[in-house]
């Protein structure tokens, strides 16, 4: 797959920063409003950091960056992004073929780090109703641009369930009718890192 680590990392910091408002949005409905804003911080530090990153070793530097976005996301989705990251980084140690096999399996491990970190679990409206899928489809080999689109679907599924989780749980039933914002931000990293990965071959 010839990952390019440095416009891997830049892209998917830059489709995050873009998304700020509309983060933003999506949390002022049902949380307190800061997604934007924590994601924004976070891969912002990301990107300043995104050269060094890219002349390490995959792993070293997916650490890195979970590490990153512990200290500066801030929030609950600093903490489950920094240990998705994290443990994507120490999956992908030392490979060097890495496929879209190793990455799916790589994000099955990640995946469940993030239920650990969260105690949570897929159905529950939050960002593990992107990842499950988007971890599915890598899998079972789909296409770049089909997982992408699961991605983005499946946070706009999130719009009628519940949330079970996190602060927007605390609003019961009126938290239904409103897309999760970290369910959001998943699809839009996904899709920024998808297209990235198909562009590399
Ligand atoms: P906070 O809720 O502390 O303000 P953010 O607004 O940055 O933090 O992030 C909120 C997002 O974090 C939610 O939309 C949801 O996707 C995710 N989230 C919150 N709690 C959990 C959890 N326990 N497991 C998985 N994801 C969670
Ligand atoms: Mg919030």
């Amino acid at each position: 797959m010839g990952v390019m680590l440095g416009e891997l990392i830049r892209e998917v910091c830059e489709a995050v920063i873009a998304h700020e408002a509309e983060l933003t949005a999506l949390d002022s409905a049902i949380g307190d409003g800061d997604h934007g804003l924590n994601m924004k911080r976070g891969f912002n530090e990301l990107l300043a950091k995104s050269d060094a990153l890219a002349g390490q070793e995959v792993g070293a530097a997916l650490k890195t960056a979970g590490m990153t976005l512990v200290m500066k996301v801030g929030g609950a989705s600093g903490p489950l992004y920094g240990s998705l990251f994290m443990s994507l980084g120490k999956e992908l140690a030392g490979k060097t073929e890495i496929d879209q096999s190793v990455i799916a399996e790589a994000l099955a491990a990640a995946q469940a780090a993030v239920m650990a970190r969260g105690k949570s679990q897929p159905g529950q409206k939050t960002m593990l109703d992107v990842i499950a899928p988007v971890q599915q489809k890598l899998a079972e080999g789909a296409a770049l641009t089909d997982v992408a689109a699961a991605a983005l679907a499946a946070a706009e599924a999130t719009a009628p369930m519940q949330a079970l989780k996190g602060r927007a749980s605390f609003l019961g039933e009126r938290s239904i009718g409103h897309v999760d914002p970290g369910a959001r931000s998943s699809a839009v990293i996904t899709e920024a890192a998808c297209r990235v990965l198909e562009r590399s071959g």
